[in-house]
């Protein structure tokens, strides 16, 4: 659990100056605040970090999908191409804008593939949501590529890769925007929380729009100004960002400790004959939360993980996850809603309950995943290495 695993004086501190001046709102109040604005930081340092022009924080990783979607204009009528491994919630979103989810495979990257989005294409494709799954990149390249081919926008979910890249750039920077959460199972958490990235002026206007009922924000403030478009409310409190950028300010220690423990396991992993690791189009740019690998089948992977956990590995089979896989997704596969969100989904664009993806249940159904800590010791990691020898040996 990284993030989490690091908390300490860094995060009181800065959660302290704001309670100290009672400002929990991100906006006005300019005199009380006494020059305090953690959300405001945030959002400069972070986008400084990913070399793009704007970042504007929300209250989720699900409200920086929705705000992803809404700022590029995804809604009724729209299809957007998504994958079937994901944690739920950039279908989720696509879903409550009115859109409807298009599925398409995965490929070794565990990412969706170039080819596959271009199969599922059609005249209503508007986006594809493209996950960038358990720490690592998609073959990013080629799906721009596509993309721009196709003139379709490319949202980057990068909630699970963040402080990944591709050859030297930063993931989330490769599409029109992107999404990012800190909840408290991510790289780093604010207990709740999420960034929308972009380089586009008027994709991050109507973001920060958007997300707080319209309002314009001139200069440094709220009230006065315009509500040139009907918005929600998506406001990142200033408690929860400052204790984000507090964790942010770690994060080069992160994935220095996450890169180092990872290549001691996978290194040690390279001995079994049957063990395949997950494609990671550029292995410096692994963000190295996760440790992936197949096995030759699913028996044999379910078996592993299960062994691996008994040993107090923490392995995940992902396969029989509720809430990362398709097959276990009887809500979305039935269409059951609160309202009726969007009725081009309730009219099934795709049959949802037959959908052929034989790839990514044959590559789910093989896959071993080890989350990784930051604070593992070398006798932790040794102790790793003698049940993957026990169970794989
Ligand atoms: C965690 C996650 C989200 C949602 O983030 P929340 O902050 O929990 O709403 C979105 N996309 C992916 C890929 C995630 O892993």
């Amino acid at each position: 659990m990284p993030g989490t695993e690091l908390f300490g004086k860094e995060e009181k501190e800065q959660v302290m100056e704001v309670l100290e001046t009672g400002i929990l709102f991100r906006y006005n109040h300019d005199e009380q605040r006494k020059g305090i604005w953690k959300a405001k930081t945030f959002e400069k340092e972070f986008a400084e970090y990913h070399s793009a022009k704007y970042c504007h924080m929300v209250t989720s990783g699900t409200a920086a999908d929705a705000v992803s979607l809404a700022s590029v204009g995804v809604g009724a009528g729209d299809e957007v191409i998504v994958p079937p491994f994901t944690f739920i919630a950039p279908i989720e979103a696509v879903v409550n804008c009115g859109a409807v989810p298009v599925f398409a495979e995965i490929d070794e990257t565990l990412c969706l593939s170039a080819a596959s989005i271009e199969a599922a294409i059609t005249p209503k494709t508007k986006a594809v949501m493209l996950v960038h799954m358990v720490g690592a990149m998609a073959q990013i390249d080629e799906i721009v590529e596509v993309c721009n081919k196709h003139n379709i926008i490319l949202i980057e979910d990068t909630a699970q890769a963040l402080g990944g890249s591709y050859k030297g750039k930063m993931l989330g920077t490769f599409g029109k925007v992107a999404c990012y959460s800190f909840d408290f199972f991510k790289l780093i958490t604010a207990g709740e929380g999420g960034a929308v990235l972009t380089n586009d002026e008027e994709v991050y206007t109507t973001a920060h729009t958007w997300s707080d009922h319209g309002h314009s924000h001139l200069g440094n403030n709220r009230g006065a100004e315009d509500h040139p478009i009907l918005g929600t409310n998506y406001r990142i409190s200033e408690l929860h960002a400052a204790v984000g950028l507090a964790q942010f300010r770690k994060i080069d220690y992160i994935l220095e400790r996450l890169r180092s423990n990872k290549k001691v396991l996978k290194d040690y992993l390279k001995k079994f004959p049957q063990v395949v690791f997950r494609n990671v189009p550029d292995e410096s740019g692994d963000s190295a939360t996760v440790l992936n690998f197949f096995l030759p089948t699913q028996e044999e992977a379910k078996k592993a993980c299960a062994d691996l956990a008994a040993e107090g590995v923490a392995a995940a089979y992902w396969f029989n996850n509720n809430y990362h896989f398709i097959k276990n997704w009887d809500h979305l596969t039935e269409c059951k809603v609160a309202g009726p969100v969007g009725m081009q989904f309730l009219d099934k664009p795709q049959d949802y309950k037959n959908l052929d993806l034989p790839k990514s249940y044959d590559i789910i159904g093989r896959l071993v995943s080890i989350n990784m800590n930051i604070t593992s010791t070398p006798e932790q990691l040794e102790a790793i290495c003698k049940a993957f020898d026990k169970v794989l040996g």
